[in-house]
């Protein structure tokens, strides 16, 4: 007979970490309980020696599947006279672990008892388990109880009660349980309002007009998707004109992992996450052409694709006998995703034909996740929002204090941190309109609340532009915290830094972006910076060209490819454009030259991404972008590798200590390509090298120079596979230590982490 105190952390609330230890415990005859803490779960066990090592070895080996384990410790302590194993309650706010789990894809178990016919739960798309089913969307507040759930509505019948209270049963303490006689339920709403099917025949209706063509407005687990039948070249265009949305990709859902092979080289790395409970978009590579791929993700060799993640989407396939889906966000262009009825009926309505909606109350909503797979199989993280958000990250440091850090206006997420926990939120996007501002506001209140938050500390961008730096210093959140400005850069470093546990040490960042707010005032993107967590410095970075017309530059990308070229060429910039960039009238050119000249609206920029934007248009993909980085993705898309081809030359100058990389060169060679009729491809691939092997020799120098060899990557520019895992790879051959992204994004999306990092080492 022994007594052990197990201890284990890491493990969120709602994954049936609890009722599975119980289940063990009876299985082996264990007495005593399992409650969780702040810190994490504590199990006391007192049994024979061998039970006890079956029920502890059990629990760290064989967890249930969403459980995933950080820490786990066992030691003996002393035998208490006791006959029963329980559960013990999570009681006032101090108890339970301060985690709001994410929402789960439906598991198999439930996929299969909801396709078969002698099931009680047959065709209910609202099964789950403890295994599976929406979590934050639907919680109001913790601890993560049906009480606290939008669920409370719904009362469960005896038999699912049976099952809560069973610890035999997969629904034992599931508190989203609940089934056709209890549960939420469906109906399809036609464009005038009316109700023309409930239930299962709701879904099923669903199904045949998606078939026959019509566009229906899906109501899922964080909102609604615009769905069509991905087949129909049709339906697919009537999609983008009514969404008015020009070339964006569209997602699609497909029908199952088989289907996507079909279409899509899907490597086992890729098909892990794809079927993972997480179930995001994952880019892969097309291997089969139709046309209605050329409208869905135009000149893109990917194509986003997910998995049907809850049970409506699962019958939704079924009934309609569905191979591939568009589900695109139920928003208009770039507003929040529409997640409750009522507003999606009035803002979708010139959008979709029909709407397949439901009864369950979603509280806060959520866009779908996106990421991408590079070939050495590490994960790179595009969108990180539902399945992700907003499970908590264990930070390499002890905040000193609560701060709360509001991001930056583009893909924004906003975080809190915590004593030794970051709790980055979901996915808010660009805060440039009213609608998106918001619901920002709203949604950092309700995270506040449901986490019981008040921080002392606020952290913004240092842009004086910026939306968000303008709510962080108004009276709007948090009133009586300090306000700390952080710079874009230093916080996309930092927040990589955390994310990889580096605790505070000197490092050679690399934040390569579009443009983030420097401290010179110009826009900055192509740093490499010494920093630590507390202060940074800036040593080298591209050239400066200006950008004629500033924020309008970033759309009409072939202002920004004049400014490359007379940076080059000066006063011959004039005739070469004729040549290349044919698309431009002289007039608008004329004009260009006069504002670079006369320094009319051109502020600086060294942004990399700007750099790939000017070769993308020069090379004749895009005269102007629809959406951040598609020039980047189109000349990404164009490369055809070519080992034998190496890069451009360019040159590195000291100025005044802070080593600038001249791109004249580069740009010169390129235009003598073209002159040439090199093939797109090519001079991509040259061009990808070149910033290859310039970024190498730079870190090289600053090594010689700092004596640092820790290199840690971030910026939107490494969602770029190649430039990614060849920066990677190469820095790694010459002896450096690198650290990516993993669970960020490294776009503009970690910069409220990267905030938080810095504010707690300024206070
Ligand atoms: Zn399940
Ligand atoms: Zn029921
Ligand atoms: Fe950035």
């Amino acid at each position: 007979m022994k007594r052990v105190k197990i201890f284990v952390s890491g493990i969120v609330q709602g994954v049936g970490f609890r009722p599975y230890v119980y289940r063990l415990a009876k299985k082996y005859n264990i007495c005593g309980f399992v409650k969780n803490t702040i810190d994490g779960v504590i199990i006391e066990a007192q049994g024979h020696d061998t039970s006890i090592e079956a029920f502890s070895s059990l629990i760290k080996e064989k967890p249930p599947a969403l459980a995933k384990i950080k820490l786990f410790t066992v030691q003996p302590v002393s035998l208490k006279d006791e006959k029963v194993f329980r559960i013990e309650k999570s009681n006032g706010s101090k108890q339970y672990m301060i985690e709001i789990p994410p929402d789960f894809a439906i598991c198999p178990e439930c996929r299969k008892e909801i396709l078969d016919e002698k099931d009680r739960r047959y065709h209910y798309p609202f099964t789950n388990c403890v295994n599976c089913g929406p979590r934050f969307t639907v919680i109001k507040r913790l601890p993560y109880d049906r009480k606290n759930t939008t669920m409370n509505e719904f009362k469960m019948c005896p038999e699912c009660k049976e099952e809560y209270f069973d610890p035999e049963s997969r629904r034992f303490h599931a508190q989203t349980n609940c089934c056709e006689k209890c549960g939420p339920q469906m109906f399809l709403v036609n464009g005038a309002g009316k109700v023309i099917a409930e239930k299962y025949s709701a879904i099923e209706y669903a199904g045949k007009l998606l078939q026959q063509g019509s566009i229906v407005a899906v109501k899922g687990i964080g909102g609604f998707h615009l769905a069509c039948n991905a087949f129909s070249l049709h339906s697919v265009r009537k999609l983008r004109e009514r969404k008015n949305r020009e070339e964006k990709p569209f997602a699609l859902m497909v029908r199952s992992i088989e289907t996507a092979k079909k279409y899509c080289k899907v490597t086992q790395e890729e098909e892990k996450y794809l079927t993972s409970s997480s179930a995001p978009i994952v880019l892969v590579e097309k291997i089969v052409n139709i046309d209605a791929f050329d409208v869905i993700a135009p000149d893109n060799k990917y194509l986003g694709i997910m998995l049907p993640y809850s049970g409506i989407h699962v019958l939704l396939f079924e009934a309609g006998l569905l191979e591939m889906l568009v589900m695109t966000s139920g928003n208009i262009s770039d507003q929040p995703i529409c997640f409750d009825n009522e507003s999606a009926f009035r803002k979708l309505n010139n959008i979709a034909d029909f709407f397949l909606m439901h009864d369950r109350e979603i509280f806060s909503g959520c866009d779908d996740s996106v990421m991408r797979v590079l070939p050495d199989k590490s994960p790179l993280i595009i969108r990180r929002s539902r399945g992700f958000s907003p499970e908590s990250m264990k930070i390499p440091f002890f905040a000193k204090k609560t701060i709360f850090a509001c991001g930056g206006d583009m893909k924004n997420t906003f975080s809190f941190m915590k004593e030794h926990l970051l709790y980055t939120g979901h996915h808010m996007g660009d805060l440039d309109e009213p609608s998106t501002i918001d619901a920002y506001v709203r949604s950092v209140k309700k995270y506040a609340n449901i986490l019981k938050l008040e921080p002392e500390i606020v952290a913004y961008d240092a842009h004086p532009d910026y939306l968000s730096s303008g709510l962080a210093t108004s009276d709007e959140f948090f009133k009586n915290a300090v306000r700390i400005p952080v710079f874009h850069h230093h916080a996309h470093i930092c927040s990589c830094m955390v994310e990889n546990g580096i605790v505070d040490e000197k490092v050679i960042g690399l934040a390569f972006d579009g443009t983030g707010y420097g401290q010179d005032g110009s826009l900055w993107g192509s740093e490499f910076l010494l920093c630590d967590y507390r202060t940074f410095q800036r040593l080298a970075h591209l050239r400066y060209v200006k950008l004629p017309g500033g924020e309008k530059a970033i759309k009409e990308i072939w202002r920004i490819a004049f400014s490359y070229l007379f940076d080059a060429f000066e006063n011959d910039a004039f005739s070469i454009s004729k040549k290349i960039l044919k698309k431009i009238d002289d007039g608008k050119i004329e004009i260009l030259k006069t504002m670079i000249e006369k320094n009319l609206n051109s502020p600086y920029s060294c942004g990399l991404g700007r750099f790939f934007d000017a070769v993308s248009c020069l090379c004749g993909l895009k005269m102007n972008v629809n959406y951040e980085g598609q020039a980047a993705i189109q000349l990404e898309s164009a490369m055809k590798q070519n080992a034998s081809s190496s890069g451009y030359d360019y040159e590195i100058k000291n100025e005044a200590g802070i080593l600038i990389i001249d791109h004249r060169e580069i740009i010169s060679s390129i235009v003598n390509d073209i002159i040439n009729g090199t093939e797109t491809g090519e001079i991509s691939f040259k061009f990808h090298r070149t910033v290859v092997n310039f970024v190498i020799q730079v870190c090289k120098i600053l090594r010689e120079k700092t004596g640092v060899s820790k290199v840690v990557l971030s910026g939107g520019c490494f969602q770029n596979i190649f430039l990614s895992l060849h920066i990677k790879n190469e820095l790694e051959k010459n002896g450096f230590v690198v650290y990516a992204h993993k669970t960020l994004p490294p776009n503009d999306a970690c910069i409220s982490a990267g905030q938080c990092a810095v504010a707690n080492f300024l206070i």
